[in-house]
């Protein structure tokens, strides 16, 4: 389908499989029975990749980053370039090679002809970290973090309207209490204001904005476009993001087969385009962008250990910092920390976990059944039932909790509240959580 074929990197099962056309591992959507929350009827495949990589001890294999599909090429068969590679490293060598009971020939061998091909010049994705290419942070975001300090950033959620008003008032609202702010990137795939003028507003009223782009609605031109100019906007910190899908959004659903370039290519591209200067297509620019790039993460969407494959592999194409997705569960974050200390690159990324302060059983509810990942435990859906008319005190006494167990972990390195349009609670939380920036 594909004419790339990267089936030995995805332990022979084709990812293009998967609904979202994803090519570097899960989305971060499966359900709790690990099936695709695109479509429950099957497993992820991604899932189903990663365990069979396991059990065929192919598992490190998935690290490498492997690149967008070329397009010029899909619908042809990978079979004639092969071939053709192999004449060029000589038929006879080859097949003596592969037959060797040198593994270190053989593997080599093996590389010369199918890495040759699934990784173009124009690419060249590897499996090796990539130390960010510059020295002084470029956002306030960094420089609180690289000090060491304990950071709290939250989101306000861009207009449904052409109006910025209101957008102005809650960033003037929670602006004292956090040191940036996330603006979504349509999310729940509902169209809302872009997420670049709502920073470019942010930026005016003196605030570090964080730009979310979602893979899902972005191309590779475009996506080098925007970021060419996001600097004179005030922008620095990036956040890549595959984005819900359009199965979640309104009616008339938008196609779900057009993913040009997925929320880890994307960070790869844009790491390259701010250390190397080169556009995706080898071009150098003379004024590359200042970036500083994240990347979202689900650490209760699949195994930790499984994860934790996949997040190590946003830390090696570029992620700087990650932003969790909700957790209401501090015990079990510590599975996921645990993988990822494992893993050494606790030292290479800044985490932010997610938080959010439930306002009714009904958000509660919400986000339990219908957002993928998000899990709420049996006695927080309990104590809220309870509340009643008190679910907001609540639901405050609840994030106040998650961020007491949460804040001392190691590797955890500040707070992403989610306030999910109550703007108004985050000076609540902050401040009763000693997290007020200095
Ligand atoms: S859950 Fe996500 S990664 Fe897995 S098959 Fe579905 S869309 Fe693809």
């Amino acid at each position: 389908m594909c004419g790339n074929c990267l089936l030995q990197e995805t332990a022979f099962i084709c990812p293009m499989e998967c609904p979202k056309g994803m090519r570097n591992g899960p989305c971060g959507g499966a359900t709790p029975s690990k099936n695709c929350y695109v479509d429950e009827t099957r497993k992820c495949i991604w899932y189903c990749i990663y365990k069979r990589a396991e059990k065929l001890g192919r598992q490190e294999m998935l690290l490498e980053v492997l690149p967008p599909l070329d397009w010029d090429k899909v619908g042809t068969e990978t079979w004639g370039e092969v071939l053709g590679q192999i004449r060029k490293v000589g038929t006879a060598k080859f097949i003596k090679d592969i037959l060797s009971k040198d593994k270190e020939k053989k593997s080599k061998t093996w590389d010369s002809v199918f890495k040759t091909i699934r990784q173009p010049d124009w690419w060249l994705g590897d499996s090796d970290y990539h130390a960010p290419g510059y020295q002084e942070p470029v956002s306030e975001l960094e420089r609180r973090l690289r000090n060491g300090e304990f950071v709290v950033a939250t989101e306000v959620t861009p207009p449904l309207n052409a109006n910025t008003e209101k957008l102005a008032k809650n960033i003037e609202l929670v602006k004292p209490y956090v040191t940036a702010i996330n603006f979504t990137d349509s999310s729940s795939a509902r169209p809302r204001m872009s997420s670049i003028v709502c920073c470019k507003v942010a930026h005016d009223h003196i605030v570090d904005p964080v730009l979310q782009i979602a893979a899902r609605d972005t191309t590779r031109i475009g996506l080098q476009a925007d970021i060419i100019g996001v600097n004179e906007l005030g922008i620095f910190n990036v956040l890549c993001i595959t984005g819900d899908s359009g199965k979640v959004g309104p009616s008339p659903m938008s196609s779900m087969n057009l993913l040009d370039i997925d929320s880890i290519q994307m960070l790869w591209l844009l790491r390259r385009m701010r250390d190397e200067g080169i556009y995706l297509d080898g071009r150098k620019m003379k004024n590359p962008p200042k970036l500083f790039l994240g990347a979202a993460t689900s650490p209760f969407a699949s195994d930790p250990a499984l994860q934790a494959i996949r997040d190590h592999k946003k830390v090696n194409a570029g992620a700087q910092f990650f932003q969790t997705n909700l957790v209401f569960e501090a015990d079990r974050l510590d599975l996921w920390l645990e993988q990822l200390d494992k893993r050494n690159i606790l030292d290479k990324v800044y985490i932010l976990i997610g938080i959010a302060p439930l306002k009714s059983y009904k958000v509660a509810e919400y986000l339990h059944t219908k957002v993928p990942g998000v899990n709420l435990p049996d006695n927080i859906l309990s104590r809220m039932k309870k509340a009643g008319e008190d679910a907001p005190e609540e639901g405050t006494q609840i994030a106040l909790e998650l961020i007491e167990s949460i804040k001392n972990k190691k590797g955890v390195n500040g707070i992403h509240l989610m306030s999910l349009g109550w703007e108004a609670v985050v000076r609540r939380i902050v401040t009763d959580s000693g997290l007020l920036p200095k």
